[in-house]
């Protein structure tokens, strides 16, 4: 296996061989093979936490890397109008609270609530004061409940180019060319090569297949099968285009739903990222351009871009000695921007996994099982946002309180219900502070909370609450702005 051959160099092409080049080195000669004119789908720009530790296995210096992709920070997902009309929430990457053993804060505050506390859950949460006063700042927190955990939004193809120049400083070949048919082992079916329209020729012993929704690898050639969930996720249509910047660059991404979707906004320094996703069944892509533009609030750059796609995943995702990565691998829709998640926790997997000495059937088995799970947890968490709106204003939003829901999330959501427990399995991607705030965020208000807050004196839960109530704003007083922030970084690259 010494061979690795990636087909496609959008950001799942890039990344996973920037990753694979870093971590097994020499082991390993990768050539990637791109079409500039095919391009790339051109959407992806805000990330998660988890994308920090990329940088860091990547060696990225942040501030040269906020300087060449535009970037900015982000600190949450500001939810609009997706319970009611005119209610908004936020998903923070903090927590409210602080870490407490056995039993999570939030019960306390939920005590407290009901003995009359007007305060709300992201009143105690550092990440939604910084993200609500437009400041942020890396703070070196020696308390945990000072942290201020965030991700990056960044421009997509400067991403990509910025990955390209690594991945080829430490020996990726680029070969640029349209592949035009690939060609097969005749006993073993595995791929053998990857055939240019110029007539060349790319052999391999392993390849990633990064060709986007196509899948031409793994599912044009192998028909390696799609679990079509769309009757969980019905969202199949996405309209983006690019706009002026804000005059203030917010640390956060805006989800706002519309009648059948809901409409992205992505701060970067130079522009703002929008798009609109939404499900054809219930309006048509006139109607969803219209919707877009009539909501983009600063001047539209460029055309606006038509996406489809079908929400699901591949059904075995490593398949012979194919491994498909990013779009081709599935596609969960963009609401908590976990595709390039998942992209790096392929690498992982796969570099985890990687077969050295050949391809093992329980190395693809033991892959393609982590692999389900992964895509079947986050998709309960999307599905989530939408089964417990509350708006009547639609049919869109009526049909999605009627969904038939995988009894997994039935399960989280009876607990929570019954006195705000929150189960997380050890693979979940969320933790249990993302459930708590898309769980009461929507309207899922527990019945109880748990006995083991009696062990406080209501005296002693309400000191604790108003010492965090201070102590999580003493910070946003001395923080910068976060396009001070922003410039400062970009000012020491
Ligand atoms: P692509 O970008 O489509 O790249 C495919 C590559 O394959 C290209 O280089 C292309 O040229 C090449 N190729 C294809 N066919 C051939 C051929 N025959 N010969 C040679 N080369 C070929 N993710 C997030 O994490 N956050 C977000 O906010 C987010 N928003 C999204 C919004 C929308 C509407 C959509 C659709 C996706 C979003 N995603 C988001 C997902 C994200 O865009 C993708 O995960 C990411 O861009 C990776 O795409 P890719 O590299 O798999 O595919």
């Amino acid at each position: 296996m010494k061979r690795v051959v990636v087909a496609g160099g959008g950001t799942a092409g890039w990344l996973a061989a920037a990753l694979l080049k870093k971590v097994i080195g020499e082991a390993v000669n990768i050539t990637l093979v791109e079409s500039e004119a095919i391009g790339t789908v051109g959407v992806g720009e805000a990330t998660i936490p988890p994308i920090r530790l990329v940088n860091q296995v990547l060696g990225i210096d942040e501030a040269t890397f906020l300087r060449d992709t535009k970037a900015t920070i982000k600190l949450a997902i500001r939810f609009e109008n997706w319970k009611q009309q005119g209610q908004h929430y936020y998903h923070t990457f903090g927590a409210p609270g602080k870490s407490m053993a056995f039993c999570h804060f939030h019960h306390f505050w939920l005590k407290a609530r009901q003995q009359g506390l007007k305060h709300d859950l992201w009143d105690y949460d550092l990440n939604y004061l910084a993200a609500e006063a437009g400041k942020f700042a890396r703070i070196n927190a020696k308390d945990p409940v000072l942290e201020l955990p965030f991700a990056y939004h960044f421009d997509a193809s400067l991403y990509a180019q910025y990955l390209r120049k690594l991945s080829e400083g430490m020996g990726v070949r680029r070969v640029e060319g349209k592949i035009s048919h690939v060609s097969r082992h005749k006993l073993s079916g595995n791929v053998k090569a990857l055939h240019l329209e110029n007539g060349h020729a790319i052999d391999g012993d392993l390849f990633i297949d990064c060709t986007g929704f196509r899948g031409l690898l793994i599912n044009e050639t192998l028909g390696a099968g799609y679990d079509d969930w769309s009757h969980l996720l019905p969202c199949d249509s996405a309209i983006a285009v690019p706009s002026e910047r804000h005059e203030n660059t917010a640390p956060f991404t805006r989800s706002i739903a519309h009648d059948a979707g809901w409409q992205w906004r992505i701060p970067l320094q130079h522009r703002n990222g929008n798009g609109h996703v939404y499900s054809s069944r219930y309006i048509s892509d006139n109607q969803a351009h219209d919707t877009l533009m009539a909501n983009l609030d600063t001047k539209p750059l460029g055309d606006p871009k038509l996406i489809k796609f079908t929400t699901g995943r591949r059904r075995q995702q490593w398949y012979k000695n194919v491994v498909a990565v990013g779009l081709s691998s599935g596609f969960l829709e963009p609401l908590e921007s976990t595709s390039i998640h998942l992209i790096q926790s392929a690498i992982v997997r796969l570099i985890k996994l990687f077969p050295h000495q050949g391809i093992s059937d329980s190395a693809v088995a033991e892959y393609n099982a982590q692999s389900k799970v992964e895509f079947e947890q986050i998709r309960d968490f999307l599905v989530l946002h939408y089964c417990l709106n509350e708006r009547e204003d639609s049919d869109f939003w009526r049909d999605m309180r009627h969904l038939t829901l995988p009894d997994s999330l039935v399960h989280k959501m009876a607990l929570f219900k019954q006195n705000g427990n929150l189960v997380r399995e050890q693979s979940d991607l969320f933790l249990e502070s993302s459930w708590l705030q898309v769980m009461y965020g929507q309207g899922l208000v527990p019945e109880d909370y748990h006995g083991l807050t009696n062990s406080f004196s209501d005296e002693k839960t309400q000191a604790m609450l108003a010492s965090l109530y201070k102590i999580k704003r003493e910070p946003i007083a001395s923080l910068p702005t976060h396009d001070a922030y922003i410039q400062s970084m970009i000012d020491s690259a």
